[in-house]
């Protein structure tokens, strides 16, 4: 479904990813681990389309064709989804709108009619239900004043709204409480299938337990320098990312 060849990223002279290859076959979960200002959220960016990143190098294949040119709300149509770091506020746009219209926008992209109300609602109810959120918050604007669990099960709403076929989620299990964690581990849980993919970034080992993902990536300095099972991640747990380093120097 996805592959990244000798990808090379910058924000503007700056070069951040510096080669990484990645693939992902339809039905398996990535997580990529690194300390911070690794380029974890560079990598999720530059895959959804945001237009600060440049590629100097490389390419993104998504389902056959390279991305790399595509907008944003293009690659969105055709199924890719980022669950953003730190999601952004949209006063004025109210949540439950803002997924109807956003549904609609990729039902018609496929050549399908948009959604019907009825159908729209039954659907929001049982994907509301499942992220455990306040049936208040869809009244209120995108994010808007939600604290920051409420913002992050609304990445996962939005996801489960929208279904798509390559979700990348950037630290989605960053914030939350242990209940939180749950729920959204739950929602990922119920999003999976064989036709889907999930590139997971995260710290935290108590999330890869509720999804034990396939791989697991660490990327360091704008690369992937080690990739293994969800044992690489017990061991990362141990031992941290100077561990890694080190095990790098004496190569
Ligand atoms: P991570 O998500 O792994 O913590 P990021 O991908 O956010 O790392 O950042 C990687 C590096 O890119 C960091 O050193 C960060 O400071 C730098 N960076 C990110 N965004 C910008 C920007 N807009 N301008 C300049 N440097 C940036
Ligand atoms: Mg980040």
């Amino acid at each position: 479904m996805l592959q990244i060849n000798d990808l090379h990223v910058s924000i503007g002279e700056t070069q951040i990813i510096n080669g990484i290859s990645l693939s992902i076959n339809s039905g398996e979960t990535h997580a990529v681990m690194g300390p911070n200002g690794s380029g974890k959220s560079t990598l999720a960016n530059v895959i959804a389309g945001n237009p600060n990143y440049s590629v100097t190098k490389g390419e993104i294949i998504y389902k056959g064709n390279n991305i790399v040119e595509m907008p944003p709300d293009e690659r969105s149509k055709e199924g890719v989804f980022l669950a953003f770091q730190y999601p952004v506020e949209i006063p004025g746009v109210k949540n439950r709108q803002f997924l109807k219209t956003a549904l609609d926008a990729k039902r018609v992209h496929s050549g399908q009619a948009e959604m019907p109300i009825r159908e729209f609602n039954k659907l929001y109810q049982e994907k509301i239900k499942l992220v455990g959120m306040k049936s208040e918050l869809s009244k209120r604007f995108v994010n808007d004043g939600f604290s920051g669990g409420e913002k992050k099960r609304n990445e996962i709403l939005q996801m489960l709204m929208l279904n798509p076929q390559l979700a990348i989620l950037d630290e989605t299990d960053s914030g939350l409480d242990i209940d939180a964690l749950k729920i959204v581990a739950n929602g990922i849980n119920e999003f999976r299938n064989k036709e889907n993919g999930i590139l997971l970034i995260t710290h935290y080992q108590r999330i890869l337990d509720y999804l034990s993902p396939d791989y697991i990536h660490v990327l360091l300095d704008g690369k992937i320098v080690k990739s293994g099972s969800i044992d690489l991640a017990n061991e990362l747990e141990e031992k941290g990312y100077s561990w890694v380093r080190e095990s790098l120097a004496s190569e």
